[in-house]
């Protein structure tokens, strides 16, 4: 087995410390548990390491573009199919195909989830429902500042990880940058770990997934989720095992089905969705920017700098972000991924920051997560409307706005919610290119009402990028 350490990936952009710690310490204990049969090259480049081989080498199908071309370009090199995702590129190219271009989420999930016969009763749905979504999206339960839910286990660093350490600091000496702050590795680098957190989350914190999987509280940046994403990412948790796991929790120990199912949804349904889509799409779709969103994101977003904001849930999401390398879904789409989608800022420049400052970022999982889903660079090519909203959604899903200087009902003056108002301005500016569906309806007839809607824009072209 060859295992390349590349110095060169870590130069190349300012990664979350915590994100290359993660990485560095997976790689090298999985070369301590192969002992003599694998080959760990520390090298600068890939390539510096390959001219250190003389043998053929078999090598999984890589998960970024530029590295499948690298990995083809390569001699005596041959490429397997894929691994760590449950619906293969042949079988969903088949069946995008026969869509013809209406490439929507919920469609696919039926379909994955009948072929891999998940929670799946003859031929119907295990409950009678296909979909339990709309159990899943309760508020943070009323006056609870945490979920009632033990804390996800936290891996023991070791030696490597100390060996890690010293390494990025001497690195960091040399002149390699990073962003976020060092901490306790929270994240597993073992598969051993991973399974451990698995275990741990179907006992204890699934049941309470489902229900509060969109909500926020200040002081609980886990909430209910599983924390594995990283795990699946770095192949060392396979997601049949994950969702036969909470199937066996449904079926055999009771836990309710709405978790479960909403579980199941995120794992066969959305992770391989977006996986599919970034290989079914062509290479240009991760540069679309149909809204034509032309601002640079400014430093103090880049840079973590939750100091610089006083806006309470973007200044919380941006501090757990640049301690922990990690936030779930929510804060990623409502609350940086909306934030951005207001103020025009390049799509592509997002996907680069969600890459670098996430422990479980790489390129496949962004490229339509954040082009497509949170900034609709696509114009809808795998959603029926953008994810854009103002504070009265964030005010409803979390415990952020009681302690904010603003207020999420005002849209002008001093107090006005830089989300509320830049909602707004972002609707007014881009009326014609949202489509006019049912889901939008509502909140274009409400655009068309606003009697101070010019002030507003000028309001939030005053605030720019400057931080909330
Ligand atoms: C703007 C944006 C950017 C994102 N960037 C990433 C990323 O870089 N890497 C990443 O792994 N996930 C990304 N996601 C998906 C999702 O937010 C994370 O997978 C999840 O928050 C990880 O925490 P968890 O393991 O506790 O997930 P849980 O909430 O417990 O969900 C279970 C699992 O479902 C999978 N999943 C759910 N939704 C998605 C999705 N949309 N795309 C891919 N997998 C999904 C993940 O593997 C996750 O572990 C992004 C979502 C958004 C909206
Ligand atoms: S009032 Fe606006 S800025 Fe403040 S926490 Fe609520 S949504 Fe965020």
């Amino acid at each position: 087995m060859l295992l390349i350490e590349s110095k060169a990936v870590f130069r190349r952009r300012a990664f979350h410390r915590q994100k290359a710690h993660l990485i560095l310490s997976a790689l090298r204990h999985r070369a301590a548990e192969l002992g003599d049969q694998a080959a760990y090259l520390r090298t600068e480049t890939y390539r510096d390491g390959l001219r250190e081989v003389r043998e053929p080498l078999e090598v999984c199908h890589p998960t970024s573009r530029a590295a499948l071309r690298f990995v083809q370009g390569l001699d005596q090199v041959t490429v397997l199919p894929p691994r760590g995702f449950v619906t293969s590129l042949d079988d969903f190219a088949e069946w995008a195909d026969a869509k013809r271009g209406a490439l929507r989420m919920e469609a696919f999930y039926r379909f994955t989830r009948e072929h891999h016969q998940v929670l799946v009763d003859g031929d119907e749905p295990a409950g009678g429902r296909r979909s339990l979504d709309p159990a899943n999206r309760e508020p943070p339960p009323k006056g609870a500042t945490r979920l009632d839910v033990p804390p996800p286990p936290m891996p023991k660093e070791d030696d490597i990880d100390a060996e890690v350490r010293a390494d990025l600091d001497q690195w960091e000496r040399q002149g390699i940058r990073f962003v976020g702050r060092d901490g306790p590795r929270r994240f597993p680098a073992t598969t051993k770990e991973a399974k451990a957190r698995l275990r741990h989350f179907l006992k204890h914190r699934l049941a309470m997934f489902g229900p509060y999987e969109d909500a926020m509280l200040a002081e609980d940046p886990w909430m209910a989720h599983s924390l594995r994403s990283s795990s699946f990412n770095l192949g060392l948790l396979d997601p049949v095992e994950a969702v036969r796991g909470a199937e066996r929790a449904y079926r055999r120990d009771g836990a309710p089905l709405a978790s479960v199912e909403g579980f199941v949804r995120q794992v066969i349904g959305w992770r391989d969705f977006i996986w599919n889509l970034y290989w079914y799409f062509e290479p240009g779709y991760q540069a679309s920017n149909e809204l034509s969103a032309r601002r640079s994101v400014p430093a103090w977003f880049r840079d973590l700098d939750a100091d610089a904001v006083r806006a309470h849930c973007l200044s919380d999401v941006l501090a757990d972000l640049r301690d922990h390398g990690w936030v779930h879904h929510i804060p990623r789409l409502m609350v940086l991924g909306n934030y951005a989608l207001h103020r025009g800022w390049r799509p592509a420049e997002m996907v680069d920051f969600f890459h670098r400052s996430f422990v479980d970022g790489y390129v496949w999982v962004m490229t339509v997560n954040v082009v497509g889903m949170s900034q609709y660079a696509d114009l809808g090519r795998m959603s029926t409307k953008p994810y854009v909203s103002g504070g009265a959604y964030l005010n409803r899903m979390s415990d952020y706005c009681g302690g904010c200087r603003y207020d999420p009902k005002a849209r002008l003056g001093e107090r006005a919610c830089p989300y509320t108002a830049g909602c707004w301005a972002f609707l007014a500016r881009n009326r014609d290119r949202i489509p006019a569906n049912a889901r939008m309806a509502r909140t274009i007839a409400q655009l068309d009402r606003l009697p101070d809607v010019d002030e507003v824009v000028a309001q939030e072209k005053r605030r720019g990028d400057t931080a909330p």
